[in-house]
């Protein structure tokens, strides 16, 4: 039974990193320049989102072991303090609890994302993930076994720790793939006025994650700035290869 949890849970990990990459980078591609933009979008980059998808398969077979436990923890043994009755818990925790998650998660990326920068671990762990030149939507899990590890507890830990409504944990990890994939996708998807305006200066989008790859040392953050802006790390946004509408500021 625990070996039908991990392996459904390996199987979903699977088919959400590489259908939900898939879907949305061709489908914006082909919204903002037809079949001809769709395709000029990945031009030169075959063997490189090959690399990526095996790197990131890899990742979800490792993401999939602590999700299958926690979800067989939950269904054969009620271990976890995740809920289903929506009045079990105040309304307002529903929202706070799906914020906090994504805080903690993004407080955890953002410091172990750093330790990785340091160059005693940045080329056996972390340079599978910084091969990625351009970043494709494949590079969102495409990680070395390790960095997989280092982020593959996290979500599973918190709902033993959290009341979780099982709603806010599917929406902790649609937000998590979402955002992974629309940050390396290769161009910016939001408007301008939403990346320029102030739920920009909180939130992270491509623009800010395409510094990242393409500095190093700066814009560590996930999903939100609060830790690069504190900490001195965040430089802005980048700029695109060949986007017109590329920001800088
Ligand atoms: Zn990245
Ligand atoms: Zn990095």
């Amino acid at each position: 039974m625990l070996t039908q949890y991990v392996t459904s849970a390996v199987w979903a990990m699977a088919a959400m990193t590489e259908s939900l990459p898939c879907a949305i980078s061709w489908s914006v591609a082909a919204f903002r320049g037809g079949v001809c933009g769709a395709s000029r979008l990945h031009k030169g980059l075959r063997r490189q989102i090959r690399r990526e998808i095996g790197w990131s398969l890899l990742s979800a077979g490792i993401y999939g072991i602590p999700a299958g436990l926690a979800a067989f923890a939950w269904q054969a043994h009620g271990w976890t303090r995740i809920y289903l009755d929506v009045s079990e818990w105040p309304l307002w925790w529903l929202p706070v609890s799906f914020l906090l998650c994504l805080a903690i998660h993004d407080t955890w990326f953002y410091w172990t994302h750093r330790l990785m920068h340091h160059p005693a671990l940045f080329k056996p762990i972390h340079a599978v993930h910084h091969a990625s030149k351009p970043p494709t939507a494949w590079a969102a899990m495409s990680f070395h076994p390790w960095e997989a590890l280092s982020g593959a507890f996290v979500i599973p830990a918190l709902v033993f720790v959290l009341p979780l409504h099982a709603g806010v944990v599917l929406a902790v990890l649609l937000v998590m793939t979402v955002m992974g994939t629309t940050n390396h996708m290769g161009w910016e998807m939001f408007p301008a006025r939403l990346v320029r305006g102030r739920a920009g200066q909180l939130i992270i989008t491509a623009s800010h994650h395409q510094l990242h790859h393409e500095r190093y040392n700066c814009n560590y953050g996930l999903y939100f700035r609060f830790w690069d802006r504190l900490c001195g790390t965040d430089r802005g946004l980048g700029t695109f290869a060949g986007d017109a509408s590329a920001l800088k500021r």
